[in-house]
């Protein structure tokens, strides 16, 4: 299985998680919400081959961890992987709006300018704005647009800048998440499951519990589970490659 945007650090156990995500052979992108949580996330990932940590300053904390943007510029040569970055323009964070963007366009010219890499972008509420930020850094890299939850015209221009989506539990729930997976080019959607901030049947969803994002693919693609999850392996390896 493919979790491509999991906050492994963020669980109460960490290590005990990123444990059974080893045992379990998930694929997992561990992203992190500030870069002093990198070396700490890092060390999750150590000897599990499968787990791979991103590198991250979180729209929502922009406005108190603006500062790490000097650290987080120094650690990037080291991270293959961006990420959790974005804006966020719900109504609680955008009184922070400048900060964020400051922070986002930043990171996507440090990108550009290391030579591009996986960027894995919150877009809740700013999906626009994100992109008109994408488009002014053409070489940050490929745009994984995780949990999107704009517009069909905007999930079109996504679709149009080459974006990548990963899909989690939460999407695949109401009717406009699935009409919106039903819109995403499949050779381009992977699986996530955001957690621990996605709750099922009453828990935090665990790393790479993606079944239902997987049943939600198979349902829009009318196929068989299994065949769903191997398109989804198949993108994941080529988007990695
Ligand atoms: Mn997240």
């Amino acid at each position: 299985m493919i979790d491509f945007h999991c906050h492994l650090d963020l669980y109460p156990n960490p290590h005990e998680v990123a444990a059974r995500c080893a045992a379990q052979r998930a694929y997992v992108l561990s992203v992190t919400t500030t870069p002093k949580a990198w070396h700490g996330t890092v060390a999750l990932a150590e000897g599990r081959e499968r787990i791979k940590t991103a590198l991250g300053l979180h729209p929502q904390i922009a406005h108190e961890r603006h500062q790490e943007l000097a650290l987080f510029e120094g650690l990037l040569p080291e991270a293959k992987y961006v990420g959790e970055i974005g804006l966020d323009g719900s109504l609680e964070f955008r009184q922070h709006a400048a900060v964020q963007r400051k922070c986002f366009n930043q990171i996507l010219k440090a990108s550009a300018q290391a030579g591009g890499r996986i960027l894995t972008i919150h877009s809740r509420g700013a999906a626009d704005e994100v992109m008109d930020a994408l488009a002014d850094q053409p070489d940050a890299g490929i745009a994984v647009l995780h949990w999107f939850s704009g517009t069909k015209t905007q999930l079109r221009r996504a679709i149009d800048m080459g974006c990548w989506f990963s899909v989690g539990p939460a999407m695949t729930r109401g009717r406009k998440g699935t009409e919106l997976l039903s819109a995403m080019p499949l050779e381009r959607v992977l699986t996530e499951t955001d957690g621990p901030f996605v709750q099922r049947s009453g828990t935090p969803i665990q790393p790479g519990d993606v079944a239902d994002a997987i049943l939600a693919c198979s349902n829009t693609w009318k196929m068989e589970p299994a065949d769903a999850a191997f398109c989804i392996r198949e993108n994941f390896r080529r988007l990695v490659s």
